[in-house]
């Protein structure tokens, strides 16, 4: 699904990733840790396609290499970025905003767009499925959301839009138990075969919720370890420090 050989990237002179190889086979669930300032964001924001970053090395994506591939292409393909901080976007209705994401989705894969209609039948079905009240999204995105709030818009959005990589970016910072609850079930209910998820988390607690397959440690830009879901317990325990 996703292959990063020797990724290196700066942003105004400052090197972030200092060569991260990673390698997510269809249907592996990665989790990503590591101290604040480690590169995780940077890592989830390259994938995704945002701009401004000098980046070396490959990363390929279905087979494919994902160079010069725009934010909105990467979208159609099937890569989805729960962010950290979701942006609030005022005048921006959420219904319509995840609606013409979908769409957008749709038709480059030559299906028909769903109208209102459907659009908010699926909206319903999934957020009933996930146990997150639907009334936020006839607000304006993000605007005045609490962070639980945020979170689970994007946790729906993922469901909606169906995608076949997932980058979950912190999506578990800052939440109670019941809203951690909603995304772990969020994740679990789309896992199968075909799909993948990169989620990057700094806590273990999301991982007792969400067994991950593969736990890296990303350090300075670099991923110095890698394990299975006890790393992550490991860690827990002795934090990141030991490991340098
Ligand atoms: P993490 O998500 O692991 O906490 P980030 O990827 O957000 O880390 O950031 C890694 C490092 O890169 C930090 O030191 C951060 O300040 C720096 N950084 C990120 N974006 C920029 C930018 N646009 N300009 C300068 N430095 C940046
Ligand atoms: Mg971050």
């Amino acid at each position: 699904m996703l292959e990063i050989k020797n990724l290196q990237a700066s942003i105004n002179k400052k090197t972030i990733l200092k060569g991260v190889n990673l390698t997510i086979k269809p249907g592996e669930l990665h989790a990503i840790m590591g101290p604040n300032g480690s590169g995780k964001s940077t890592l989830a924001n390259i994938l995704s396609g945002k701009n401004g970053y000098e980046i070396s090395g490959e990363v390929n994506y279905r087979g494919k290499s994902l160079n010069n591939i725009s934010v909105d292409e990467r979208a159609q393909k099937g890569i989805f970025l729960a962010f950290q901080y979701p942006l609030e976007i005022p005048g921006v209705n959420t219904n319509n905003f995840i609606k013409t994401s979908l769409n957008s989705i749709r038709k480059s894969k030559g299906k028909e767009e769903l109208d209102t209609l459907a659009f908010l039948k699926l909206v319903k079905e999934k957020s009933s499925e996930l146990g997150i009240d639907e009334k936020i999204l006839s607000r304006q995105l993000n605007v005045g959301f609490s962070g639980g709030e945020k979170k689970k818009n994007e946790i729906l959005q993922m469901k909606i839009l169906d995608p076949n990589l997932s980058i979950l970016d912190e999506t578990d910072s800052g939440l109670d138990i019941d809203a951690l609850k909603i995304v772990a079930k969020g994740v679990n209910s789309s896992r199968n075969n075909e799909k993948s998820f990169l989620v990057i988390t700094h806590y273990q607690r999301l991982l007792d919720h969400i067994k991950p397959d593969f736990v890296h440690v990303l350090s300075d830009g670099k991923i110095i370890k890698t394990g299975c879901g006890e790393l992550a317990e490991e860690l827990e325990k002795t934090g990141y420090k030991k490991l340098n």
